[in-house]
């Protein structure tokens, strides 16, 4: 049995190490087993998983939103702001309650008043209600699951993890009966009419919560100069959000009139900006990118963090981890480079070593879930018994907050594995294929943890859900 889950754990480790190349748990990887198709972007595949997580800059999203949400009148609704795997600029909302955006738009932003202003038009969206009939739908829907059917690949897989009994996977279903562009064209595009009233619902939020529309202006000037010279419908943000220019001009009047036009970003809110860009592009650029953007010759704190970063991906580990040293060495009180370091450790074969840092950042952040999956994980690979029980409860409590990372759930029924915990081993690993969309062995290990559970247990009645869960498309 355990030679069965390290078997199983093998085919999840090749293709977690392509991915982890760039992208594991600093960037933690949402792993759904397909290739996302470019349909959304028109652009290169991504490559990777379609979501990227990682905890400083969701961090800093929700920084940037929570006020215009509070203005807005949204503060309850618990609105998400999801990161895809995407270098295009793009930004939208998908329902109610989540707004999806390219990494792209986050590296392509300069200030945070740019990006800010993006997610302040985003937000009129929402409080207008401009939502399609599939967009109240997909309310329901796991996030995994709306990127996938929006990127045109993995519909039914992606409705697999919409989770049992959750009525998603039958949105899932439905939505992909109507061919992609019908629901590309549902989900993403708005009317001229609303496309304004966003506007000036988000000029109304920024002034109430004393920014400049500036960077929106700025952002949306750019489409608009852009698309003189693009192919018509070539650039994704246009298309999703049409951008006449008699609209941009009708912002720029509207925005010019505020009080706050002239208003810089807080110096300390613009250095976080940089170490984000930094960040995503030490992760997500070719190495040769990374180096042309933040020379050596350029000795900011964003151009060592991302040459630290592309130098553990692409280059030699010690001259990385010196590299993180120096960062830490830098600003001591800074969680992310623990971070950073625990997991440069943990990819170049050091579990044990990254157990320290890794503890450091979980204590800094609070116990941020997504930290704590990679302190699990290096507890797990160790392979020290001693630190079994402990791997097995900060995965669990991590897992609780986050239900959406497979990775996590892999890691889980290693720890089982370890305690020879088979039933739950068996339990966790269901899961985790069940979220990386690969159905049919998500019911097979489900089976099988039933046949090792008691009859009617909480375990038992999980891997039935899982077994019984109706995959879209499925007669
Ligand atoms: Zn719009």
């Amino acid at each position: 049995m355990l030679k069965d889950i390290a078997v199983f754990a093998g085919r999840l480790c090749p293709s977690a190490r392509k991915h982890a190349s760039r992208l594991v748990a600093g960037l933690t990887a949402l792993a759904l087993a397909i290739t996302p198709v470019p349909a959304l972007a028109q652009a290169p595949t991504p490559k990777g998983p379609p979501l990227l997580r990682d905890t400083e800059t969701e961090q800093l999203l929700r920084d940037y939103t929570r006020p215009i949400l509070r203005v807005a009148g949204l503060e309850k609704q618990n609105i998400q702001v999801a990161i895809i795997n995407d270098p295009t600029f793009n930004a939208f909302v998908a329902d109610g309650h989540r707004i999806f955006v390219n990494y792209g738009a986050l590296l392509q932003s300069e200030t945070p008043n740019q990006l800010i202003g993006v997610l302040a038009h985003e937000t009129g969206h929402l409080a207008g209600g401009h939502l399609s009939k599939l967009r109240t739908q997909l309310a329901q829907a796991q996030t995994q699951m709306i990127v996938a059917m929006l990127l045109g690949v993995g519909a039914m897989v992606a409705g697999a993890s919409a989770g049992p009994n959750s009525g998603a996977a039958n949105i899932g279903a439905a939505a992909i009966t109507a061919p992609q562009e019908v629901i590309r064209r549902n989900l993403l595009s708005y009317q001229r009419q609303q496309e304004e009233n966003a506007d000036r619902a988000a000029v109304k939020f920024l002034n109430a919560t004393q920014q400049s529309a500036k960077g929106m202006y700025e952002t949306f000037q750019r489409f608009t100069n852009e698309s003189l010279f693009a192919a018509r419908g070539a650039d994704p943000y246009a298309q999703s959000h049409p951008m006449p220019a008699e609209r941009v001009s009708a912002l720029a009047e509207l925005a010019r009139t505020s009080a706050y036009w002239d208003k810089k970003d807080d110096p300390a809110l613009q250095m976080r900006h940089e170490m984000m860009r930094a960040k995503v592009s030490g992760f997500m650029e070719r190495a040769d990118t990374v180096y042309r953007r933040y020379p050596a010759s350029n000795t900011s704190l964003p151009a060592r963090y991302a040459r630290a970063i592309a130098s553990y991906l692409h280059g030699d580990p010690r001259s990385a981890l010196a590299q993180i040293d120096g960062l830490i060495q830098a600003q001591p009180n800074n969680p992310y480079f623990y971070e950073l370091r625990g997991q440069a450790l943990l990819e170049g074969g050091k579990p044990a070593e990254a157990i320290a840092p890794l503890r450091k950042a979980v204590a800094m952040t609070n116990g941020a879930p997504l930290i704590q999956i990679l302190l699990g994980q290096a507890l797990v690979a160790s392979n020290n018994k001693a630190y079994t029980d402990e791997a097995i409860q900060i995965l669990r409590g991590a897992l609780g907050r986050e239900g959406e990372v497979p990775l996590g759930f892999s890691h889980l029924a290693m720890a089982y594995g370890q305690k020879g915990n088979y039933a739950e081993a068996d339990l966790a690993s269901a899961q985790a294929a069940y979220l990386r969309g690969d159905a049919k062995t998500a019911r097979e290990l489900a089976a099988r943890a039933k046949t090792r559970f008691p009859v009617g247990s909480p375990g038992w009645v999980k891997a039935d859900d899982i077994v019984a869960a109706k995959m879209p498309g499925q007669k």
